[in-house]
């Protein structure tokens, strides 16, 4: 299943910026390889991304524990999220 279908459409209204996400078409199991597993993929993705300052905002606005979202892993906003507490 495409992420988008899972996660991006639910509400576009909230958020306008996911017509442009670079990860609209992609595997959502790119996008959540679990804590252990291999997110380079998704994150290469991700930096190429035009909204991925957008995403990566409303990722830790809604606390995402899961996945890679504007080019962070689960760990990497965890880590930030304790640094700025
Ligand atoms: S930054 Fe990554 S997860 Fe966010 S919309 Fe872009 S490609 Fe998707």
């Amino acid at each position: 299943m495409a992420l988008s279908q899972e996660f991006y459409f639910h509400d576009p209204d909230e958020r306008p910026w996911v017509v442009n996400a670079g990860c609209r078409d992609s595997d959502a199991d790119t996008f959540f390889p679990g804590p252990d597993g291999d997110a380079e993929l998704a994150v290469r993705i991700c930096m190429g991304c035009p909204v991925r300052q957008e995403c990566l905002d409303w990722a830790i606005e809604i606390r995402i524990a899961y996945g890679v979202w504007g080019g962070t892993t689960e760990r990497e906003r965890r880590r930030f999220l304790r640094k700025t507490a």
